[in-house]
C-alpha cells in the first residue's frame, strides 16, 4: 500500500464538506476508521471541486445508523447508508470484502450473490480497506484520504495514472465487466468528464464485453443514462459512446436509424452541446430534452410511415410516440414525468408548422412552446430544412398577443407547411 504523506499531495480539509468531515471524525472517535475516497479524492488531487463526498469505513451500515440519528440504510444490492445533513447527503459505505464462493450462480450465507452469467447481484461482504480498494471500478476512483492524519492512501496504483490522466480499471477487465457491465459505461463517463485516456486492457474488455449490458435491468440503464448526459459532459460522452459502440444498449432503435438518416446525429449532438452549455451557466435542464432528441429519429421515421399509410400527420406522430416510447422502454425504463414532456415536445413539431390563426396566436403562451421551440432550433441547427420556422417564430412569440393574432388571422401567409425533413445519405 502506497501512503502518501500530507506535503506530498495538494488536499486540504477546507476544501472538504463540513459534513463530510464531521463524520469522519464521528466514527474515528468511535473507533472505526473512515475515510474519504472515491470521486472526492479523485476530484481534489486534480484540484477541482468535488460533487458529493463519499465516506468508506469499517463500520457496518447498522453501527453507522445507530451513530447518526439524522441517517437510513439503503440499497439492497449494496446497502450502504445516507447520511442528511440539511440537502447535502454524506454516503457512507462499509469496506466491501472478498466473497466466499466465486462461482457462478453461486449465493453465499454472508451476503453475496451472483447470477450464473456472473453478474454480481449483490456485494454485502464486509472487509478491509484494502479488499475495498481492489474491488472499486477505476484505480482513480478507489484512493482513500484520511482526514485524521491527512494522508492518502493508495493500494491500486491511482495516483500514478490520476498523474498519467489514465482510466483504468481495477483488475481483470473481463472479470470486472462481467461481474457489473454497468462499469463499462463508468469508464466512458469518467474517459469523458475528465478527459483521460482509456487505458488500452481497459477499452480492449469494453470490446468484448459489450453484450453483457444486455442483461442490466432498464431501471438501472435509466440511472446510468441520468449520469452519462446529465453530468455537463454529455456531448464528450456520447461521441465516446459511439467510438465503443455502446449507444446501441441504451437506444438500440436511434443507433439503426443513424445509418439511414443523416440528420440524427447532428440533432442529438446538438442537444447535448446545448444541455451541457445549459449545465455550465447553472440553467435548469431536463432530461425530457435531451430524450426528446435521442428518440426524435425514431419517432419521426415511424410517423412517416404511418403518414404514408394514410394517417393524418397529428394522428401519425401521436401513435408513432405512443410506439417509440414503449419501444425504448425495453431498454431504458423512462418514467412517465420525462415520457410525456418529451411527448408533448415531439407534438408541438407539428404544432409549429401552423403560423395562421388564433391557434398560433396563442401557442407561444402554452407551457411547452418554449421547450417545443428550442428543439426546433435545434433541428434547423442540425441541418433540417423548416422553411425558416424558427426565426419566423423567434419573431413571432416576441410581438404582444393583440399583434400575434392580428399577425396570424390574416390571409397571406403560408400556413402549415410541409417541410422536407429527411434526406437519405448520399451513396458511398
Ligand atoms: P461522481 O463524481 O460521478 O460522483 P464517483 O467516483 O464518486 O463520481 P459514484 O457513482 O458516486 O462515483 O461512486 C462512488 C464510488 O463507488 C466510486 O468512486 C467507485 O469507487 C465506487 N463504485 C461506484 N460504482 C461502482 C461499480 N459499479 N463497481 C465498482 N465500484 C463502484
Ligand atoms: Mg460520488
Amino acid at each position: 500500500m502506497n501512503v502518501i504523506p500530507r506535503d506530498q499531495h495538494c488536499i486540504s480539509r477546507q476544501n472538504i464538506s463540513d459534513s463530510a468531515l464531521k463524520v469522519m471524525s464521528r466514527l474515528r472517535k468511535e473507533g472505526f476508521q473512515a475515510y474519504l475516497v472515491g470521486g472526492a479524492v479523485r476530484d481534489l488531487l486534480l484540484g477541482e471541486r468535488p460533487k458529493d463526498f463519499d465516506i468508506a469505513t469499517d463500520a457496518t451500515p447498522e453501527d453507522v445508523r445507530e451513530l447518526f440519528r439524522n441517517s437510513r440504510i439503503i440499497g439492497r444490492r449494496f446497502r450502504i447508508v445516507h447520511v442528511r445533513f440539511g440537502r447535502e447527503i454524506i454516503e457512507v459505505t462499509t469496506f466491501r470484502g472478498h466473497h466466499d464462493n466465486d462461482a457462478a450462480g453461486a449465493s453465499d450465507s454472508n451476503g453475496s450473490k451472483q447470477s450464473n452469467k456472473g453478474l454480481l447481484l449483490r456485494d454485502n461482504v464486509f472487509g478491509t480497506l484494502e479488499e475495498d480498494a481492489v474491488r472499486r471500478d477505476l484505480t482513480v476512483n478507489a484512493l482513500y484520504y484520511d482526514a485524521g492524519n491527512f494522508e492518502v492512501f493508495d493500494h491500486v496504483g491511482g495516483t500514478r495514472d490520476l498523474e498519467n490522466r489514465l482510466v483504468r480499471i481495477i483488475g481483470d477487465p473481463e472479470q470486472r465487466y462481467t461481474e457489473d457491465p454497468v462499469r463499462m459505461l463508468r469508464v466512458l463517463r469518467f474517459a469523458a468528464k475528465l478527459d483521460f485516456s482509456i487505458e488500452a486492457e481497459t477499452a480492449r474488455g469494453i470490446g468484448l464485453c459489450a453484450h453483457l449490458l444486455l442483461e442490466i435491468p432498464a431501471a438501472r440503464l435509466f440511472d446510468e443514462f441520468i449520469k452519462l448526459f446529465m453530468g455537463g459532459c454529455a456531448e464528450a460522452t456520447l461521441d465516446k459512446l459511439l467510438e465503443h459502440d455502446l449507444l446501441r444498449y441504451l437506444f438500440p432503435e436511434t443507433c439503426a436509424e443513424m445509418d439511414v438518416d443523416e440528420l440524427a446525429l447532428p440533432l442529438i449532438r446538438a442537444a447535448m452541446r446545448s444541455t451541457d452549455l445549459r449545465i455550465g451557466q447553472d440553467k435548469p435542464v431536463t432530461p425530457a430534452f435531451i430524450l426528446a432528441a435521442l428518440l426524435w429519429p425514431v419517432a419521426r421515421a415511424q410517423a412517416d410511415q404511418l403518414e404514408e399509410r394514410g394517417d393524418a400527420p397529428i394522428a401519425a406522430m401521436h401513435s408513432a410516440a405512443q410506439l417509440t416510447i414503449s419501444e425504448a422502454a425495453q431498454h431504458l425504463s423512462i418514467p412517465r414525468r420525462f415520457s410525456q414532456p418529451m411527448r408533448e415536445i415531439w407534438e408541438y413539431q407539428l404544432r409549429l408548422t401552423n403560423r395562421r390563426g388564433r391557434k398560433a396566436a396563442e401557442l407561444v403562451e402554452q407551457r411547452r412552446f418554449r421547450a417545443a421551440y428550442d428543439f426546433l432550433l435545434l433541428r434547423e441547427e442540425a441541418g433540417e430544412y423548416t422553411g425558416d420556422l424558427g426565426a419566423w417564430w423567434t419573431t413571432f412569440q416576441e410581438l404582444p398577443m393583440e399583434q400575434r393574432l392580428k399577425e396570424a388571422g390574416g390571409g397571406g401567409r403560408s400556413g402549415r407547411s410541409k417541410p422536407r425533413r429527411r434526406r437519405a445519405k448520399p451513396e458511398a
